[in-house]
């Protein structure tokens, strides 16, 4: 109760004023109207949300080409400094950041609390990057000095989507300013209290006006305009595969550069020389955290035969125990699902898991209805053909196939249109070391749930993305080559 009092103080001034646009450092109302948005907790609406088009995008991306030079032309130190000073503001204001996120989106607080302070690393860690971002190399010829050098692409656009919406907006937004880029970012409908306020910790922290702007609205229509922008050079898009071909087809007019992070099917493989007890905590996590909205998460359980009685047992007794309740409740663990839309998708694959064939082994239920809340679920005896193991529910929902032999694990893992992640649980070095090779995912971890470390590549293959993120990969993205011979 006391967290719903603090949200209470926190929610006052967008009760009171909504949320508007924010660009070149002023807030404009918008010509598109508003919108509503919505908590998941209990269905209220939060507040009004100015709905952008295309005449405040517009403006949006005249404000980052103005700011553009001023901030390329920054000193790296400058902007390493004014990043850090975003990174402080972030965990300053990590619980107001936290609650908020909690009540937008439905996530459980024990998740959001370390999701945001994620933020403030990601502008930590892409600060310290800056100066060396631009550095070239000299690459000398018998008759030239070949000289090259990064430059930043120009203003880009951020389109992300409305799961763990802060820590994501952070992990495109970072990098982009650290490359010296400017950024209209556009998030997503469903989730925009907390970018809102990244745009206000960025402007106290020094960032100039125009360096970062923010347009509210719908994909079909701001988030469109943004892709199609002729000003804006890139667009660092996360969201759903069928939106990643939308964006590659809406930026073809102005040749635009895309870097798409999608979605995913991801399956995790326990074979029976594995330590169990371990495996069994890892499959819980990577599907029961963050509400299963969550790109990396292991939706396909593959477990060997021998062992799938025993470990599904257990997982049913764990899965019946996750606590379903009330976002800031510490003790949640699975808070509502993000909106009524997402609801009825999600909770339309329990009789889609049954009329397949398959054995609804845990939950498969809703829980009240106050809110978008679902029990964890698992799905038994499925096989990868059906549809709860070919499309990404993402929810708390997790479809678990049994295989024989090695062979049968790997066909199985890689016949899926997707290739994010895949999370491997053995104890045979060597096996280790062949399935990886063969397993079709941008990110694989070996014996351990999904664990970042910043400076590793981050992205997908097949329909998961295109394009990668991390360490110097953001800075491909975000920055140009150039190249400058000197005849000697
Ligand atoms: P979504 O694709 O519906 O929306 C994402 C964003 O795109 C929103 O801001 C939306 O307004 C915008 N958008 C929609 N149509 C558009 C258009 N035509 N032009 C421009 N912008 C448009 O995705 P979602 O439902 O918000 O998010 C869930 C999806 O995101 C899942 O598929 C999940 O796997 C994926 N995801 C991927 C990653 C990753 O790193 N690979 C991370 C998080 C989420």
């Amino acid at each position: 109760s006391q967290n719903i009092e603090r949200l209470d103080g926190f929610l006052t001034r967008f009760r009171a004023k909504g949320i508007r646009h924010r660009i070149a450092g002023q807030d404009r109302g918008g010509s598109g109207g508003t919108f509503p948005t919505i908590s998941p907790v209990d269905k209220s609406v939060i507040c009004d949300v100015a709905r952008g088009d295309a005449a405040d995008i517009d403006a949006a991306a005249q404000a980052a080409a103005a700011a553009f030079a001023g901030w390329r032309d920054t000193s790296a130190g400058e902007r390493r400094e004014i990043l850090f000073n975003v990174a402080a503001g972030i965990e300053a204001r990590a619980e107001e950041i936290a609650l908020c996120e909690c009540w937008d989106t439905g996530q459980a607080l024990r998740f959001m609390s370390k999701a945001a302070l994620r933020g403030a690393e990601n502008f930590r860690y892409f600060a310290d990057q800056v100066v060396q971002a631009r550095d070239g190399q000299h690459l000398k010829s018998p008759t030239l000095m070949n000289v090259t050098t990064r430059v930043p692409i120009g203003p880009v656009g951020v389109i992300t989507p409305w799961n763990t919406p802060f820590m994501l907006s952070t992990w495109k937004i970072a990098p982009a300013l650290a490359a010296g880029c400017t950024v209209v970012h556009k998030p997503a409908e469903a989730s925009p209290l907390t970018a809102r306020l990244l745009v206000e910790i960025a402007e106290e922290a020094g960032l100039p006006p125009g360096a970062l702007n923010m347009v509210n609205g719908f994909g079909e229509d701001a988030g469109r305009a943004l892709c199609e922008h002729p000003l804006i050079r890139a667009i660092a898009f996360v969201g759903e595969s069928r939106t990643g071909s939308l964006i590659t087809k809406q930026g073809a007019d102005t040749l635009k550069r895309n870097h798409l992070e999608l979605g995913g099917k991801n399956p995790v493989i326990v074979f029976d020389d594995a330590d169990l007890d371990r495996a069994l905590d890892a499959v819980i996590f990577m599907i029961y955290s963050i509400n299963g909205e969550r790109c990396t998460s292991s939706s396909r359980l593959l477990v060997q035969d021998t062992i799938r009685e025993e470990f599904e047992a257990k997982l049913v007794e764990r899965v019946n125990n996750i606590n379903v309740g009330h976002p800031l409740d510490p003790a949640t663990e699975i808070g509502p699902l993000i909106s009524e839309e997402h609801f009825n998708k999600v909770t339309s694959y329990f009789d889609i898991a049954r009329r397949d064939g398959a054995t609804v082994a845990a939950g498969g239920e809703t829980v009240g209805d106050a809110g978008y809340f679902v029990r964890p679920t698992l799905f038994t005896g499925a096989s990868n053909d059906m549809r709860i193991a070919r499309e990404e529910i993402f929810g708390p929902v997790l479809t678990a196939i049994p295989f024989k032999t090695e062979e049968e694990a790997l066909a199985l893992a890689n016949d899926t249109p997707y290739g994010l992640t895949g999370y491997v649980w053995t104890n045979d070095l060597t096996r280790a070391l062949r399935f990886t090779d063969q397993l079709e995912a941008g990110m694989i971890w070996v014996n351990s749930e999904n664990v970042r470390h910043l400076p590793t590549p981050f992205g997908g293959v097949k329909s998961s993305g295109i394009g990668r993120d991390g360490g110097d990969w953001s800075f491909e993205f975000y920055m140009e080559q150039k190249h400058i011979g000197f005849a000697t």
